[in-house]
C-alpha cells in the first residue's frame, strides 16, 4: 500500500496498471475510517484488480458555519486501519493540491442536489458532485463504492454518470451498524455519551416504519407520523427531516404500493447532524401507484 498525495503522481502510478488491462476500483472518503467505510473498501479490493481509497475532507461541500474544522480526521490510524486490505493506493492530497485555484467549473444534479439534504444544506451536493467527478477524473476508476446511508449522495452521483455519460459503474454498499443498529459514522465520536446512547432512536423508527410496510401499511403519512412520534419520544434527538421518497427520483410517494421507498431521517444530537436511511421493498397490500 503507497500513499500518494500528489494528483500527478497518482496518474502515472495507474497509468501502466489500466494499460495492462487491470480494473481499478475508487473507494472516497473523509477519512476517521471505521468499519462502514471498511465494508467500502473491502468490496472494492474483492472486485477489482486494484484499489484506490481517497482521504480529502472536502471543504467545498461544507458550507461557512458547518462542521468542517470539528470533522474528525486521524490519517495515521486510518493507514493503519486500511493496511489489513490490498490497497494499492491511499491518496491524501492536500486542500490546495485539490484545489490550487478557486473553482470555476462546477458539476451538479439539480434538482435531485436541491432537495431534502440539499434545502438543509445549500451547496453541499454541489461540492459533493464537483469533487467526486474530479477524483474520477484523476483517478479513471472502473468501478467507485459508496455507501447506502449517504442515500441521497448515491443519487445524486448515480444520476451524474447517467447524464454525463461518466464512464464509471457505481457500486452501492449496504449502511453497516452498530449493535443497537446506529450507522457507523465518523461524526459519531463528536456525540455525548447521553445522545450516543438516544441516537439508536433513528434506527428505531426505521424498523417501525419497515415493519409497518411489510404489513401491509399504503399510507406514507401514517408510517411517518408513527415514525416521528417514536423520534420525538426521545428528547435529545432535534428531528429535522423525515421523508418516504422513491428510490431513484426521491420523489414524494403518494401511496405505498409494490414498489420498493426509501425512508430517510436527519436528526441532530447536540450539534452533531446524524442522517440514515432505509430502503423497503413495497408490498402488495397497499395499493400499486
Ligand atoms: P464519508 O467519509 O462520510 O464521506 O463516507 C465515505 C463513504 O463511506 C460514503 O460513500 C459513505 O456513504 C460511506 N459510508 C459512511 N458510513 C457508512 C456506513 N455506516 N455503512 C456503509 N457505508 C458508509
Amino acid at each position: 500500500m503507497q500513499r500518494i498525495d500528489q494528483i500527478a503522481a497518482l496518474r502515472a502510478a495507474l497509468a501502466p496498471m489500466r494499460r495492462a488491462g487491470e480494473t481499478i476500483g475508487l473507494v472516497p472518503t473523509m477519512g476517521y475510517l471505521h468499519d462502514g467505510h471498511l465494508a467500502l473498501v473491502e468490496r472494492a479490493c474483492a472486485e477489482c484488480d486494484r484499489v484506490v481509497v481517497t482521504i480529502f475532507v472536502n471543504p467545498t461541500q461544507f458550507a461557512p458555519g458547518e462542521d468542517l474544522d470539528a470533522y474528525p480526521r486521524d490519517l495515521a490510524g486510518d493507514l493503519e486501519r486500511l493496511s489489513a486490505y490490498p490497497v494499492d493506493f491511499v491518496f491524501a492530497p492536500t486542500v490546495s493540491e485539490m484545489y490550487p485555484e478557486p473553482m470555476q467549473a462546477f458539476v451538479a444534479a439539480e434538482p435531485l442536489g436541491d432537495i431534502l439534504i440539499g434545502e438543509q444544506r445549500p451547496g453541499h451536493f454541489r461540492g459533493v458532485a464537483t469533487v467526486v467527478t474530479k477524483l474520477f477524473n484523476i483517478v479513471q476508476p472502473d468501478r467507485a463504492y459508496f455507501g447506502e446511508k449517504d442515500f441521497q449522495q448515491l443519487a445524486v452521483i448515480r444520476r451524474m454518470v447517467a447524464d454525463l455519460a461518466m464512464a464509471v459503474e457505481i457500486v452501492a454498499v449496504p449502511t453497516v451498524r452498530e449493535a443497537d443498529g446506529l450507522a457507523l459514522s465518523s461524526r459519531n465520536v463528536r456525540l455525548s455519551p447521553e445522545d450516543r446512547a438516544a441516537a439508536a432512536v433513528l434506527a428505531r423508527a426505521l424498523d417501525e416504519g419497515a415493519a409497518m410496510i411489510g404489513a401491509g401499511e399504503g399510507d406514507p403519512d401514517r408510517v411517518l407520523a408513527a415514525m416521528r412520534a417514536t423520534i420525538e419520544a426521545e428528547p435529545r434527538a432535534n428531528l429535522r427531516s423525515l421523508d418516504l421518497r422513491d428510490p431513484a427520483t426521491l420523489a414524494p410517494v403518494t401511496r405505498i404500493g409494490a414498489r420498493p421507498v426509501v425512508m430517510l431521517v436527519t436528526a441532530n444530537f447536540g450539534d452533531v447532524l446524524l442522517i440514515d436511511q432505509r430502503v423497503v421493498e413495497g408490498n402488495d397490500k397497499g395499493v400499486t401507484p
